[in-house]
């Protein structure tokens, strides 16, 4: 058991002002896993004074000098490597196996990477007789959800501590405990007491007092659509600049010349990936009509491999969904799928033994486009094959949406993927099957979102140019 009394706020553990707590429990065997208190507006108010009084000290160091607190947090991080994969699979519920590759992995890498560019970006440029200083924006409020939850944190907060702004996080309270053992991290790594600052709480107390507290000059958030507009509603009163990392009903394409075998069977690992609890999950496959049959035949045999097991277990590769709550909400839509007449190729609503939230790894065939299974974020593990007649009708239909985070494209012919990804209206687009790229730009367009993280991208968000004219002979 985790079990957390305090939050991390002004340099120190400090009894929340809020009474109650969220109790963490195992989403395989129901069993409790942690317990972290559950903050209130007043512990946002001192989180928010904290980083507005460390702000004019940290926005002040150097690069390398931020630089080398991060690298150090880093190390410390590194040292609890396998603690953090089995903590977020406890919490989670995603297969021992990836979370040590991306819960744990891809974060450690991330922190590593933003030390290193901390100490080597240049933060000041000269543009004919002008000084371009690239500056701090200040507070910044970092509000993240559960399904990748260190991943996501550090997406932010190694970046906007790389840029020199002060931090308020508040995770999700449905997996937050990692983010405690980052503040250790953090604080053991030496940072000033202010810059970063930890509470947990729910949304519209919690999360709303942060939003709308006028000491905070940013809001990074990465969440659902519906809690995303809400955000940038709210946060249009004091003008708060906002990110916005949203929701994706992605698609991947098999062009006629498409190599189909390698294409479903990565579309697969993808959906399935984290249960289907991945904001860029490739949730629709849109195949050539007369490729049909045979594409149905490779997911289901693909399909068949993801058996609901025990995330702890090494051989797993299908974990439970993170809470009742989304177990129900999958298992609606894989009713709506059946009931409005799409094929159903794998899985479906058999319940599965046992406590924990699972559901049935599902694929449909000869999915309607424009069905609420092919057009709205289900964030479980459901694939929909959608049947197109020629290029353009599968452009129509990729762009389809109103999301627009990932997709996929494939084509023998590289120069053909690459030139229909170019007309997919979304923010990354994987062609043949190439691999996640950590400094590459992340973020959505139309509803999923705008703003960009990782690599240079994600540090710039935190940043602002000032310009210093200096007289012609200088
Ligand atoms: P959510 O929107 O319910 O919650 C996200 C965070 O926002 C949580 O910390 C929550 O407490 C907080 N929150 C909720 N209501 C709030 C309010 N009114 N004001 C301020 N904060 C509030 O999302 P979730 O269920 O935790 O995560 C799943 C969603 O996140 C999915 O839609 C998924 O696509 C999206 N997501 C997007 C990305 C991305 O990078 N684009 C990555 C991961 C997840």
């Amino acid at each position: 058991m985790m079990n957390y009394d305090s939050f991390y706020i002004g340099g120190a553990w400090v009894p929340p002002e809020g009474k109650g707590e969220f109790v963490i429990a195992s989403p395989s065997s129901l069993e409790p896993v942690g317990r972290v208190p559950a903050g209130s507006p007043a512990d946002v108010a001192r989180a928010v004074s904290a980083a507005r009084g460390a702000f004019a000290a940290w926005s002040a160091t150097t690069g390398p000098e931020r630089g080398a607190i991060l690298a150090r947090a880093a190390e410390l991080l590194e040292g609890r490597r396998e603690d953090i994969a089995q903590l977020i699979t406890s919490e989670v519920g995603m297969p021992i196996r990836m979370s040590r590759a991306i819960q744990a992995g891809l974060p450690l890498e991330a922190w590593k990477r933003y030390a290193e560019r901390a100490k080597t970006h240049a933060f000041e440029t000269r543009l004919a007789n002008s000084r371009i200083l690239q500056v701090p924006v200040g507070v910044v409020a970092c509000i993240t959800p559960w399904n990748y939850p260190l991943h996501q944190v550090t997406a932010k907060v190694a970046a906007a501590l790389a840029a020199g702004c002060t931090v308020v996080l508040k995770p999700s309270e449905v997996a937050p405990l990692s983010a405690f053992l980052l503040a250790e991290a953090l604080d053991q790594a030496g940072l000033p007491a202010g810059v970063f600052n930890l509470v947990v709480g729910d949304g519209e107390s919690v999360g709303e007092a942060l939003v709308t507290n006028p000491e905070v000059d940013m809001i990074s958030f990465t969440g659902s659509t519906a809690v995303g507009k809400r955000i940038a509603r709210l946060a249009a009163e004091n003008l708060t600049r906002v990110s916005l990392e949203l929701g994706g009903k992605s698609a991947a394409v098999v062009l006629e010349d498409g190599d189909l075998e390698r294409a479903v069977k990565n579309t697969i690992n993808a959906c399935f990936l984290n249960g289907g609890q991945t904001c860029s999950a490739l949730t629709r496959l849109l195949v050539p009509e007369n490729r049909y049959e045979e594409a149905r035949a490779i997911a289901a045999k693909a399909a068949s491999r993801f058996v609901p097991g025990d995330p702890l277990d090494d051989q797993t590769r299908l974990g439970p969904l993170v809470s009742e709550r989304q177990k129900n909400r999958v298992l609606d839509y894989i009713g709506k799928g059946i009931d409005c007449g799409a094929e159903l190729v794998a899985g479906g609503l058999e319940p599965v033994d046992g406590p924990g939230h699972f559901v049935r790894a599902t694929v449909f065939g000869r999915v309607n486009p424009a069905s609420a299974i092919a057009q709205e974020e289900i964030f479980g593990p459901v694939l929909s094959i959608i049947c197109y007649r020629d290029e353009d009708e599968a452009l129509a239909i990729a762009n389809g949406t109103k999301y627009g985070l990932a997709g996929a494209v494939w084509s023998q012919d590289e120069a053909r993927a690459q030139g229909f990804a170019a007309r997919m209206e979304t923010g990354q687009i994987d062609i043949n099957g190439a691999p996640f790229n950590l400094d590459a730009p992340f973020g959505g367009f139309r509803h999923s979102g705008y703003g960009r993280e990782n690599g240079p991208y994600g540090l710039s968000e935190f940043l602002e140019e000032r310009a210093l004219q200096l007289p012609q002979d200088a």
